[in-house]
């Protein structure tokens, strides 16, 4: 119970530590919480400690966040985000629910995100997903292609494209960590140069997000550093 609070303490901490060592501020890095897998008391918790953003990977059972806070709204409003890969039959879902999607790398699920997102809200929020892990099983697209992704997607009326997102293979070293978010941030600078829409680079978990506040990123998602390790029986 305390706990959470205590953690998201710590972590807006870490955020202020890493953010001041290179010379930003700290209210230029958001904080999502990653909830995923874990119960509706942990998440309400966790807006009793002034957390506002929420990640969820799992479209059925973050829908059923979303809605049970939409029937128990708490005073000030928050902030859903869907970080996990997506399914095309599950996009309505995503497009009637979700604020933001951190994890869109193809044309197809762009397009129908947008033919699917409700008139009476605002266009959804998109991150496009870029590997800088070089793997083939990850998902997420070379830097070139996700800059060629968010031109299609800037024509798209439902959806508003901000930035790029990255889940880079783990690392306990920081050098290594800051070597795999390098290239993402390099792309983010020079895009968010030419057009100013594109404000947002997603990078940094539990355990890299101090490299990755270092290397420029603007919002940190953050599960077991928070809501404890995640247990998947
Ligand atoms: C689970 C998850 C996180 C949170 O990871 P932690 O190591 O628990 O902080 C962040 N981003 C994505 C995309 C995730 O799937």
């Amino acid at each position: 119970m305390c706990h959470i609070k205590n953690n998201i303490q710590q972590v807006r901490e870490q955020i202020d530590h890493a953010s001041q060592k290179c010379g930003r501020l700290a209210d230029s890095v958001q904080l999502i919480a990653v909830s995923k897998t874990k119960p509706i008391e942990a998440i309400a918790d966790a807006i009793a400690a002034g957390q506002r953003a929420f990640g969820e990977n799992y479209v059925q059972e973050g829908v059923e966040k979303v809605e049970y806070f939409a029937e128990h709204p708490p005073a000030a409003p928050i902030e859903w985000h869907f970080i996990g890969p997506i399914q095309s039959n599950k996009t309505r879902l995503i497009a009637e629910h979700f604020d933001w999607v951190h994890s869109v790398d193809r044309l197809k699920i762009a397009k129908r995100l947008s033919e699917q997102r409700p008139t009476h809200l605002p266009p959804l929020n998109v991150l496009v997903q870029v590997n800088t892990s070089g793997e083939a099983s990850k998902s997420g697209l070379s830097v070139d292609n996700a800059i060629a992704l968010i031109e299609d997607i800037r024509a798209l009326p439902g959806l508003n494209v901000r930035g790029l997102m990255s889940i880079p293979q783990p690392e306990t070293d920081y050098q290594r960590q800051c070597a795999a978010f390098e290239p993402l941030s390099n792309a983010f600078h020079a895009l968010s140069e030419q057009t100013p829409d594109i404000d947002t680079l997603s990078m940094g978990m539990s355990g890299d997000m101090e490299a990755a506040i270092a290397c420029g990123s603007t919002m940190v998602r953050v599960g077991t550093a928070i809501f404890g390790a995640r247990d998947y029986r």
